[in-house]
């Protein structure tokens, strides 16, 4: 995805931000509609909240007159017992509505992170499905920063909500109603403030929503920068470049600093602007309520009870802004996460109940007149057309970037074909649904890329139900069961960040024998070895052959020796297929892999990626 925060879409969803903010939250609550018992628990809870906390007003009141009237009459101590029984109502209804209160907030944490689990685990589920060109232009640690904030933001705005204040805004409709039957006028003025205030906020809302994706972008940037810097933490030291790295991601946060501080002076203003207005209406509702009880239209308890009411409904309004800051957070937040679940997955041709068994003849793998490009972008690969049969092992040669590794790609129905076909056992794999296609391959990449995990999860990765010994046999043919056994807990010592430190050696190895399990039709090698020095080399071909000896293999290798094993070679040249044939064949030629064997005999042991880069 190449949308930055400056581009024209973007500017256009900023633009309905407004009227989308209902929308968005609507949409959350539905998306997570299984958490229907939460929701439910946390607005009865907020019900109850509120309504015993509307008791106090009308007991307080209710006391003042009671007081009023006995001083008047000249009754005094005689209504005591009637004021004792109106302070232990108020104690029984504040205890239920602090009872409630908790609880609802109790809920209400279980409901945010059960929303934060269920947002986190979709977004997981619809990554993988996403198409491959989707990951080929995103960074890593910004998918994985996006995902958090997006997450946290819409999960927090959720916590408050159902905390506080929810109860609150339901308060407020109740003072509201009530004022309404009091004294029209006092509603009139209440029923005003709320919206003035929400449009106030409004105003800058616009504003506020661009600073804060411009900073988001930063803040992604940055995550993905510094995932980056973690993760090729070798490359950074040997060419020197860790202060340039600090300054880089220093550098996104200053940006995010001006940002914040012009969000922040924004907010800040306004709010000034917000309460000044706010104020001015509550002090002309406090004077009318003066003004009508001084009339005789209110006796002292009522006057009582409607400035406890109208302050009660204070703080609400006040909480807008603060209420509304977070809500267009978790609308940027559910934005951002909408807008990946939104993307369009590889569509993968489903049921396919019985899937014909490979005709006696047909190859195992067959390029059908092949044409491709990433993207828009220009052809890499036309009019490619050869088979591997049975048993056989073909090798692919080309120069680098000749798309060898695309073809291995396209194999996999990673992208989709611009024409021609692909077939596997016979069957085309644009028909194929994808765990079945994927099945049926089986891949050793150039680096091991293995999980932190145990050494035989590694191994079992492709085969997660292989026993023990499964695991153990595929790891000594696959030459790593030597070492694997020697290491501190075997099968069970843990690879990679706090485990075990394995050479790239041993790492390939052990991708070997994951490989050697998995026992798919076809076997395929994209330069397993060429990131190794000649020793482990050594050890990790010794596998290969092993893992190679009576499957059907397509292998791309840096190192002629491997090369001229095999049945028979296709050379790719300027997309298309050059050459097919024995290796023999092709020595005389003089094409492609003539060249390449010119210039071993000009070297000592030459590699083909010494032509090739
Ligand atoms: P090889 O494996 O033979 O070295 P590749 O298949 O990796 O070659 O690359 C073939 C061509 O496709 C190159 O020009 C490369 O730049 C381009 N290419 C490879 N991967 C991508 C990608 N994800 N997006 C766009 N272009 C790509
Ligand atoms: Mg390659």
């Amino acid at each position: 995805m190449t949308d930055s925060p400056r581009s024209g879409s973007h500017e256009s969803e900023t633009r309905s931000s407004e009227e989308g903010m209902l929308a968005s939250l609507v949409a959350i609550v539905r998306f997570t509609s299984e958490l229907r018992r939460y929701y439910l628990g946390v607005i009865v809870c907020a019900l109850v909240t509120a309504g015993a906390g509307l008791a106090t007003p009308f007991l307080i009141g209710h006391a003042t007159d009671t007081i009023v009237d006995a001083v008047n009459s000249g009754s005094g101590v005689g209504v005591l017992p009637t004021l004792a029984m109106l302070a232990l109502a108020i104690l029984v209804m504040e205890l239920v509505s602090t009872v409630m209160h908790n609880l609802g907030g109790y809920t209400g944490d279980v409901l945010s992170n059960r929303i934060r689990a269920l947002l986190s685990t979709r977004y997981l589920d619809k990554l993988l499905r996403l198409p491959q060109d989707w990951f080929d232009s995103e960074m890593t640690g910004s998918i994985v920063s996006r995902l958090n904030r997006s997450i946290t933001e819409v999960s927090n705005f959720m916590k408050s909500m159902s905390n506080t204040f929810f109860s609150m805004l339901l308060q407020t409709v109740a003072v509201l109603v009530i004022s309404a039957i009091y004294y029209w006028p006092l509603a009139v003025l209440l029923a005003v403030v709320f919206p003035v205030y929400v449009w106030l906020t409004g105003l800058t809302s616009r504003k506020w929503q661009r600073l804060e994706a411009d900073k988001n972008h930063h803040i992604d940037s940055a995550g993905g920068r510094f995932a980056e810097v973690v993760g090729q933490i070798r490359v950074v030291r040997s060419f020197v470049r860790e202060r340039h790295e600090l300054h880089t991601f220093t550098d996104h946060f200053e940006r995010t600093h001006d940002t914040t501080r012009e969000q922040s002076r924004h907010w800040h203003t306004m709010d000034v602007l917000r309460r000044g207005v706010l104020n001015v209406v509550f002090a002309a509702m406090y004077l009318l309520i003066f003004w009508r009880t001084l009339e005789g239209e209110f006796s002292v308890g009522q006057m009582v009870l409607l400035i406890q009411l109208i302050t009660m409904a204070r703080t609400p309004v006040e909480m807008m802004s603060w209420v509304l800051d977070t809500a267009q957070r978790a609308v940027a937040g559910s934005r951002d996460y909408f807008r990946v679940m939104r993307e369009v997955e590889v569509p993968t041709p489903d049921g396919m109940p019985e899937l014909p068994a490979r005709p006696e003849d047909a190859p195992v793998l067959e390029f059908d007149d092949v044409r491709f490009g990433y993207g828009d972008g220009p052809d890499v690969l036309t009019d490619v057309t050869f088979d591997v049969r049975p048993g056989e092992r073909v090798a692919l040669v080309s120069e680098s970037g000749g798309g060898k590794t695309t073809l291995v790609n396209l194999l996999l129905g990673l992208y989709p074909l611009r024409s021609g076909h692909i077939r596997i056992d016979g069957i085309d794999i644009a028909a194929m649904p994808h765990d079945e296609l994927r099945r049926r391959v089986s891949i050793v990449f150039q680096d091991a890329s293995l999980f932190s995990d145990t050494v035989g999860e590694n191994i079992r990765y492709g085969l997660p139900d292989a026993s023990q010994d499964e695991v153990a046999l595929a790891a000594r043919r696959a030459n790593a069961g030597e070492f694997v056994e020697r290491l501190d807990g075997g099968y069970d010592a843990l690879i990679g960040e706090r485990g075990l430190k394995l050479s790239g050696g041993q790492k390939q190895r052990i991708s070997v024998a994951r490989a050697m399990l998995k026992d798919a039709s076809v076997l395929v090698l994209d330069e397993a070895t060429s990131a190794l020095d000649t020793r482990s080399e050594r050890a990790v071909q010794e596998g290969l052959e092993e893992l190679m000896a009576g499957r059907t293999s397509l292998v791309i290798a840096h190192r002629l020796s491997t090369i001229a094993t095999v049945d028979r070679i296709v050379t790719l040249k300027e997309g298309h297929v050059d050459e097919i044939g024995t290796p023999a064949e092709l020595a005389k030629t003089g094409g492609v892999y003539g060249e390449l064997l010119a210039l071993q005999r000009r070297g000592e042991d030459s590699y083909l990626n010494a032509y090739q880069t």
